[in-house]
């Protein structure tokens, strides 16, 4: 059973087989809220504002528990762990999906510090030699140098039971984790969407932070098609609160339910 919590309250109970293995608790950890310019749509035109919101997880599996990605510098997502009852010194490993700064930013607080003082953080390597070898990203050789890092390849399995998949297009080492326990399937989905009411619908509209918008468009639908036919729950970083869906396909696209 996949059970979901926001601030420590058991939100809902899901479902993605009957066999029992185990559980795996998602915490929801919203970093904010906000209106998003209707111009970042690549493929669409529209005048309304887009519902926008950025999120980490904090999953616990029966052997290890991982935060997925940081939210903002020195923002909320710490408050929001403190809400669940963990601490930061209690953060042992962080998984990132990629190196935009609403992802890593939250690796450094207020005050230029690791925020999560005992944490080992796991990311792509190709996302790491793209942001710190190419761009030479003085933020992200900042956050990274706070920590112990450990690199991963693409189809690694990062711990047991969860493996890293090529999900590049939003940015080159863009990884979406696939965490399988028993017959259960949990999708962390990192930016394979960003406005669900318009990319579920019309999934070939791409956004303007998509490093390769047409490979994004590929990804995004070869994801969506591998959650709806392993009936996978999916926990991505843009999706509206609580950020966790199942997805299943349509005559053109795709529908949560
Ligand atoms: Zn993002």
């Amino acid at each position: 059973m996949i059970k979901i919590f926001v601030a420590g309250l058991l939100l809902a109970c899901a479902f993605a087989s009957s066999a029992f293995a185990g559980d795996i608790e998602v915490t929801s950890l919203l970093e904010t809220q906000g209106k998003a310019d209707p111009a970042l749509l690549i493929g669409m035109e529209r005048t309304e504002k887009l519902d926008s919101q950025i999120l980490a997880f904090y999953v616990k599996l029966p052997d290890r528990e991982i935060l997925f990605d940081t939210g903002l510098r020195g923002g909320n997502i710490t408050k929001r762990l403190a809400e669940a009852g963990v601490n930061p010194e209690d953060v042992k490993t962080i998984l990132l999906t990629h190196l935009h700064p609403d992802h890593f930013g939250g690796l450094v607080n207020s005050e230029g510090k690791a925020a999560f003082p005992n944490a080992e953080v796991y990311l792509g390597k190709v996302e790491r030699d793209y942001w710190v070898d190419t761009l030479k990203n003085e933020k992200v050789i900042e956050a990274l140098n706070l920590y112990k890092i450990n690199l991963f390849e693409f189809g690694d399995e990062v711990f047991d039971g969860v493996k890293a998949l090529d999900a590049s297009g939003h940015t080159p080492g863009h990884t979406v984790f696939d965490i399988t326990l028993g017959d259960e399937k949990l999708l962390i989905v990192g930016d394979i969407v960003h406005f669900i009411d318009v990319q579920l619908p019309a999934p070939d509209v791409s956004v303007k932070y998509d490093v390769d918008p047409d490979k994004a468009r590929e990804t995004r639908k070869a994801i969506l098609d591998y959650a709806a036919s392993s009936g996978a729950i999916i926990a991505g970083m843009h999706i509206t609160p609580p950020g966790v869906i199942k997805v299943r396909k349509t005559a053109t696209g795709y529908e949560k339910y």
